[in-house]
């Protein structure tokens, strides 16, 4: 039980990535804040975990006073926060870049990135009275990967929460914080479904691969638990000397198509 004791609020509950972390972590003996638009599937969560040690949250990341009011629900409910998994965000717009609109523009980057700040404004003064662990979910997406052609207000989104990660690790760490971001490849969830994708064969410039795409799996998307698995290590002791960095969970992926 490598959380025991621990409060953690997990953003994108309802699905994938979210999801998997937010029942490895209560597994793992932590109490979890389930957050997220998806009332039926972060009920069923909770029914899962049991109401003793979860609670759902139905707020929107982009939107502070949401943030704030979700923040002092974890706190109302069991009088501290030490983990925060910064992860809800959304593929938005993949279209070319004359073709996105500024309103395109600013609704991927207000969920991926003005919601990261968000969830982690209102979470520190919390994490702040006893130290904690922060994790952010990144991509290899504007990370190591720039083939994504069209996907650029994606890329610049998840790129940023690299750099976000790093300023507040090193904010942070006298207060024995520690913040960290990770950046998954190809992991089976729903996003790739949600992806609005439009004219992109105008700008996509064809790649090939002789072994598949993700090396270690011969080109089979990953497991949402295999990246529950990593957040947890993070969230844990066994990460106590970890901050500011990041780490790529994508069988090699980005390696080849960066
Ligand atoms: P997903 O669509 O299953 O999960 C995303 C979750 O975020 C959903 O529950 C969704 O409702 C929630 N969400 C979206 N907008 C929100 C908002 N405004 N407020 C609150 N919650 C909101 O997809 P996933 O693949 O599990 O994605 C999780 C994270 O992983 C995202 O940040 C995504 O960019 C990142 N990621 C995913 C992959 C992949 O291949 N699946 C790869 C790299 C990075």
């Amino acid at each position: 039980m490598q959380l025991e004791g621990r409060v953690a609020l997990v953003t994108g509950a309802g699905s994938g990535i979210g999801r998997a972390t937010a029942d490895l972590m209560a597994r793992e003996g932590a109490k979890v804040a389930a957050l997220g638009p998806e009332e039926e599937e972060l009920r069923d969560l909770v029914r899962e975990i049991g109401d003793e040690r979860a609670i759902a949250i139905d707020a929107d990341v982009s939107q502070p006073d949401q943030m704030e009011r979700a923040v002092r629900t974890v706190i109302d409910r069991w009088g501290s926060l030490d983990l925060v998994f910064a992860n809800a965000g959304i593929n938005g717009v993949w279209a070319p870049l004359e073709e996105l609109s500024p309103e395109e523009w600013d609704k991927t980057l207000a969920i991926n990135l003005k919601g990261t700040f968000l969830t982690v404004k209102y979470a520190l003064p919390y994490l702040k009275r006893h130290g904690g662990s922060i994790i952010v979910t990144s991509s290899v997406n504007g990370t190591r990967m720039f083939s994504n052609t069209g996907a650029t207000a994606y890329a610049c989104s998840k790129a940023a929460q690299v750099a976000f990660t790093k300023m507040v690790a090193v904010e942070l760490a006298p207060h024995k914080v520690r913040v960290n971001v990770i950046c998954p490849g190809a992991i089976k969830t729903p996003i790739h479904e949600k992806t609005d994708r439009r004219d992109l064969e105008e700008v996509q410039i064809p790649v090939e691969f002789p072994e598949g795409q993700i090396p270690l799996t011969h080109g089979a998307q990953g497991d949402p638990m295999q990246v529950a698995r990593l957040v947890v290590f993070l969230a844990s002791d066994a990460a106590d000397h970890i901050t500011g960095t990041e780490i790529w969970i994508d069988g090699g992926e980005s390696l080849l198509k960066g």
